[in-house]
């Protein structure tokens, strides 16, 4: 067991709805595996916190960044005007530009492929999201689509360094710019230009509607893939639907400094929220991506591998993969696997 001085501190967002209970096992599972982290808990307030505008308090996004670490559980945002969504509030605060997936096929969890093995690296700040659409005329509006040369490079950079120290080889760029030309036609040069830099890691372009065609039918093509705000929100959910859904994708949010926020893919369920009934492999999958960003990948080894045989032994199962387990016992089962 790790010492008192070694622990690493991790912020931890339980969030609502299922999240609690999920959070729960997380915290189970990496006692049992000796991580040495300490989660520092923070909960979403009761009203909004006016320095962030939002029910997100200035204290849980402090907490993010002095720890550069953490580990988001869903979150409702509460419904009522002046204040921003939750979601937003994070990526705007922390800066956090990346979002990866990874994406694998799960052994024994039988879906169209058992060969899935790839990364998705979606930019997050900019792209179609930019929020800015405006009516010109009645009848005519316009949405604002920015790229820049900055946020491009950056999530280029990520995406070539990702590649290069998780022992991957290939990165394929995903765009659209014969139509969008100047948009995506940015967002490719300056992929180019930091492939040049990584002469080792093979890059290729691929269009956006083929790279769908080639997904569904031979996902094992690809490896890691980088792109922008819209096409990386589509095909990471493409991508998590070859492997089985959302009880089982991870996500890890990248911010400026070097702040690593993960998180499931998936919502706050309220439909089997406070049942015992969640499957905690997601949020759990994405404790692991952090365990990753911290470089312990002993401990992300051995928790990921007592997940995917327990889904494999298929003795214990919760109800979204056709099993009747309730979460306890599917995480006791985990434990057990350790
Ligand atoms: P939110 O508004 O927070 O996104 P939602 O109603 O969209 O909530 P999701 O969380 O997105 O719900 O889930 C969609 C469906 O998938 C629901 O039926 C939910 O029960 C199921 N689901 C999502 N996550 C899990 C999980 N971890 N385990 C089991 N089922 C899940
Ligand atoms: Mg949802």
């Amino acid at each position: 067991a790790a010492s008192g001085s070694d622990l690493i501190r991790a912020t931890l967002f339980p969030g609502d709805g299922i999240g609690p209970e999920i959070a729960e096992s997380v915290k189970q599972v990496f006692k049992a595996a000796d991580v040495p982290i300490e989660w520092e808990e923070h909960y979403v307030g009761q009203e909004v916190d006016p320095r962030t505008q939002s029910f997100l308090t200035w204290e849980s996004l402090e907490s993010v960044r002095r720890n550069k670490v953490g580990l988001k559980g869903p979150m409702a945002t509460p419904i009522g005007k002046g204040h921003r969504s939750l979601n937003l509030t994070l990526r705007k605060e922390l800066n956090l530009y990346a979002n990866v997936r990874p994406c694998y096929s799960l052994p024994g969890y039988k879906t169209r492929y058992d060969d899935v093995n790839l990364i998705t690296i979606r930019e997050n700040t900019e792209g179609e999201y930019s929020g800015l659409e405006h009516q010109v005329v009645r009848g005519v509006v316009e949405s604002l689509k920015i790229i820049t040369r900055q946020a491009s490079l950056r999530v280029a950079e990520y995406a070539f360094h990702y590649a290069k120290t998780h022992g991957r080889d290939r990165v394929s760029a995903i765009h659209k710019a014969n139509i969008m030309q100047k948009t995506d036609g940015l967002f490719l040069k300056c992929c180019r230009e930091v492939a040049e830099k990584y002469p080792e890691i093979k890059y290729e372009e691929v269009v956006i509607d083929n790279c769908c065609m080639m997904l569904v039918k031979n996902p094992a093509l690809f490896d890691v893939l980088v792109m922008p705000n819209l096409y990386g929100d589509i095909i990471s959910d493409l991508c998590a639907g070859l492997i089985g859904g959302l009880g089982l994708t991870p996500s890890c949010n990248i911010g400026e400094g070097g702040i690593a926020l993960a998180e499931a893919v998936h919502g706050s369920a309220p439909d089997i929220a406070g049942k015992n009934l969640a499957n905690p492999t997601a949020l759990t999958l994405s404790a692991v991506t952090m365990l990753r960003h911290l470089e312990l990948h002993d401990k992300a080894d051995r928790i990921q591998n007592a997940i995917l045989n327990t889904i494999a032994e298929g003795k214990y199962r919760t109800a979204d993969l056709g099993g009747s387990s309730s979460t306890t016992d599917f995480t006791k089962a985990i434990i057990d696997h350790l």
